[in-house]
């Protein structure tokens, strides 16, 4: 791009912004306010506007995942690509171990924000898996891996903690050590399936932020069984659109 960075202090929830100058230069203002993590994150969003050139839409503050305008979810997304590319971060989510700890050392390895990093660690995890962002006690949004997402598991944004959980009582004071075991069903909508789920929480005092690991060990959650005709549709309809085509095929053609 051949752009420039300037830090600078910028108003509370205020991250980043960018033009282009008349010698057709990016100059990209980061709010020197933030963590370096934070401002690291908010530059690779600025690249994005200009990548993927779309306008940016900051009328929202960017913590408000709800009214998030889709142009600035999709540079999020290339931002998280950026910092945390798949094809160095899925191998090091595949040998971690499960828990708040490996998303803490990935952090870092790769300095990116508890945030980004919890939320890609459970959307690569082989496990069935989320990674919660509360606030104030209440969930505000959770990123979950392919196989939790296909067995339906879904936390509903906006509810409270649940009552006596490992999350609610970090919250509460409690300082956590290592993952615990959860109740399912207290966490997920309409779960009815079998296997164990374990908890891990960080609890962020400043901010009142509550950020949960929750995860089922491999194996341990049998697929439930399905209707014949979701089945059907299953095996015979079309397949969910991932942005992979499905031809030519595996082999590289030439
Ligand atoms: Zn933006």
């Amino acid at each position: 791009m051949g752009g420039t960075i300037k830090k600078e202090a910028l108003n509370d929830g205020e991250d980043g912004w960018s033009f282009r100058a008349s010698n057709g230069k990016y100059k990209i203002c980061v709010n020197c306010n933030q963590n370096g993590k934070r401002q690291r994150f908010t530059v690779c969003h600025e690249v994005a506007h200009v990548v993927l050139d779309i306008a940016p839409d900051h009328s929202q503050p960017s913590w408000s995942f709800g009214k998030r305008p889709q142009g600035e979810i999709l540079c999020d997304t290339f931002a998280a690509e950026l910092l945390l590319p798949y094809k160095l971060f899925k191998p090091q989510v595949d040998m971690a171990e499960m828990g708040m700890a490996a998303v803490g050392t990935l952090a870092d390895d790769f300095d990116a924000s508890l945030l980004a990093t919890g939320s890609r660690f459970a959307a690569f995890s082989k496990n069935l898996c989320a990674f919660v962002v509360s606030e104030g006690g209440k969930v505000r949004y959770s990123a979950r891996s392919s196989s939790l997402r296909e067995a339906k598991g879904w936390i509903r944004p906006g509810s409270l903690l649940p009552n006596g959980s490992y999350s609610a009582r970090a919250r509460s004071g409690e300082k956590p050590s290592g993952p615990e075991e959860a109740e399912a069903d207290e966490w997920f909508d309409d779960w009815n399936r079998d296997g164990g789920l374990f908890e891990d929480v960080l609890h962020v005092e400043q901010w009142d932020q509550t950020l949960t690991l929750l995860w089922f060990e491999e194996d341990d959650a049998p697929p439930p069984r399905i209707e014949r005709k979701q089945w059907e549709e299953q095996t015979y309809g079309l397949r969910e659109l991932d942005g992979n085509l499905p031809w030519p095929g595996r082999r590289k053609r030439r």
